[in-house]
């Protein structure tokens, strides 16, 4: 089958698996606008763009192995992990909030499973920084949207090991920077980091070796270059809500 053809296709099967998520806390965990934080759909969801939209900050084979090797991994694991049992059925959100009760194998692949498709979604590239709502909130918190930027990146250059920089809206509706380790997010009750999460980079080694081998803060600061702040704006509007 033709790329296009396929992805159209797994697409809808995707939305077509999705059911109505239950309850947790806002709009946004409950997926009303969000279907990521909803119930995992069995079939592997599409990529919302082609391997090589993003080059040259990403290039077209870490993409394709990134995605159809890695993520799938993650997802035929989680969805083997849940099948048949109680968490079968349940939103992503849900299970994260009690995942300390889980075995390791849900954690690990159910958080790969999620922060790749989050991850997904916060890429792409034509968009031109965030709206001035958004804007005005970071400089408030941060001081510049510069120190912003060199906030999120310290995090993301300096996680030890694998790992995920996440900017996040706490409970008190403050807009944070931090590094979660291996598989873990905010929305876990593990994390350290805890509140919604607005915007991601994978610094795992597998996200960026190809192209930029040891040098993972050229690839953290590439990576403004495909944020796609129509997304982060879409969460940060539903998390405040
Ligand atoms: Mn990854």
């Amino acid at each position: 089958m033709e790329r296009r053809k396929f992805v159209k296709s797994v697409g809808l099967a995707a939305a077509a698996a999705c059911v109505s998520p239950k309850v947790f806390g806002n709009d946004l965990i409950q997926g009303k606008s969000s279907k990521i934080e909803g119930v995992p759909a069995p079939v592997f969801p599409a990529l919302p763009f082609e391997y090589n939209a993003l080059e040259p900050h990403i290039d077209a084979r870490t993409m394709e192995i990134h995605y159809d090797k890695h993520h799938r991994g993650y997802h035929t694991k989680f969805m083997n992990a849940i099948k048949e049992s109680a968490l079968e059925g349940m939103a992503i959100s849900e299970i994260f909030a009690s995942v300390s009760k889980q075995p390791d194998v849900v954690r690990n692949n159910g958080g790969g499973y999620y922060n790749h498709l989050f991850f997904w979604k916060n890429l792409g590239k034509g968009s031109t920084g965030p709206s001035p709502e958004l804007s005005t909130a970071i400089t408030k918190e941060f001081g510049s949207f510069d120190k912003f930027k060199d906030a999120f990146g310290t995090k993301a250059k300096t996680q030890f090991g694998s790992g995920w920089a996440w900017l996040y809206l706490t409970k008190d509706k403050k807009l944070t920077v931090g590094s979660t380790p291996n598989q873990d997010n905010p929305l876990m009750d593990v994390s350290q980091l805890k509140g919604i999460p607005l915007l991601t980079i994978d610094v795992w080694e597998h996200a960026y070796y190809l192209n930029y081998q040891n040098k993972r803060a050229d690839y953290v600061d590439a990576f403004w270059n495909v944020v796609n702040w129509d997304e982060v704006e879409k969460r940060y509007q539903q998390a405040i809500a």
